[in-house]
């Protein structure tokens, strides 16, 4: 068994294993499968909404990595998958650090299990919500080196904030924390003003109790004064789609997007 997993509550569900379930993934639990799969019944197009934002993180990590940024905080980060933000970066700039944050235990135990031979990457069982508790947790001290550029990342994790939560407080915490040239990575659910949206988000928060569709002005203004880089916020497989060119395995979105692909979208930023 792995270790740390007897903390994990098998009777509830988790955003964390159904997001795995539907990614196709297979560290979850029945109760979190009777989620996913009505999920993919009620909201048809919850298993896009996921992939496009997988593969639209999987394109940003490589650009900041190109861009010579070896430091990552991949805030609610999620269950270890294929592709992981660690090794998406080491594979560009094989001294990159990386500390994975996420309040679920599974993710914890898993990624230890995943991590225990690389030196560079820890894992966080912490809260988004106080970031200055992550800020100051021994593993991140560790590894983060805060007077170099680092990639601040908050993958479909904001719209499980809600409002009176203050999620700009918590990018704008970072924003503090870390010098120039440093890199911001949001995703996050984008309201449609249309059926779908209002459908989205009545079963997440019947689900979770949390889950809020934002719209394009709510998402532009999380990223403060950052500097936000082409090609703005837009649709995850929007972003930065031509980049599948030298990267075999990831399809960008040839089609036209459906509505469901129009509602989670992404934008990297940089702090001037
Ligand atoms: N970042 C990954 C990605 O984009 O593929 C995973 C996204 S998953 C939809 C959201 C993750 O955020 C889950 O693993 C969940 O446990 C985590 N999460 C939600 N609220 C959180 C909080 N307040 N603090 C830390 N993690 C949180």
């Amino acid at each position: 068994m792995v270790e740390g997993i007897s903390d994990v509550d098998q009777s509830q569900p988790s955003i964390a294993r159904v997001y795995d379930y539907l990614l196709g993934g297979k560290d979850n639990y029945a109760v979190d499968r009777v989620v996913g799969d009505r999920f993919k019944q009620e909201l048809p197009g919850s298993v896009a909404i996921a992939h496009a934002n997988r593969q639209g993180l999987i394109r940003a990590v490589r650009e900041i990595a190109l861009a010579g940024i070896e430091q990552f905080i991949d805030l609610g980060s999620g269950l270890p998958t294929a592709d992981n933000v660690h090794q998406v970066a080491q594979h560009h700039a094989p001294g990159s650090r990386v500390v994975y944050i996420d309040s679920d235990p599974i993710v914890l135990a898993h990624g230890r299990a995943l991590l225990e031979d690389n030196e560079h990457t820890r894992v966080v069982q912490a809260d988004v919500r106080d970031p200055r508790s992550i800020r100051e947790h021994p593993d991140v001290i560790g590894m983060i080196d805060f007077d170099r550029p680092v990639a601040v990342i908050h993958s479909a994790v904001l719209h499980h904030i809600n409002d009176d939560e203050d999620p700009r407080s918590i990018v704008r915490y970072w924003q503090e924390q870390v010098p120039s040239g440093s890199y911001f990575f949001i995703s996050h659910f984008r309201s449609g003003g249309n059926p779908e949206t209002v459908e989205a988000e009545a079963v997440l928060q019947a689900t979770f109790g949390r889950g809020r569709w934002r719209t394009d002005e709510e998402i532009s203004d999380l990223f403060g004064d950052l500097e936000i880089l082409e090609p703005g916020i837009v649709p995850s497989s929007l972003w930065r789609p031509g980049l599948a060119e030298r990267l075999p395995r990831i399809e960008p979105a040839q089609h036209e997007l459906t509505v469901w692909e129009q509602l989670i979208v992404a934008g990297l930023a940089r702090k001037p």
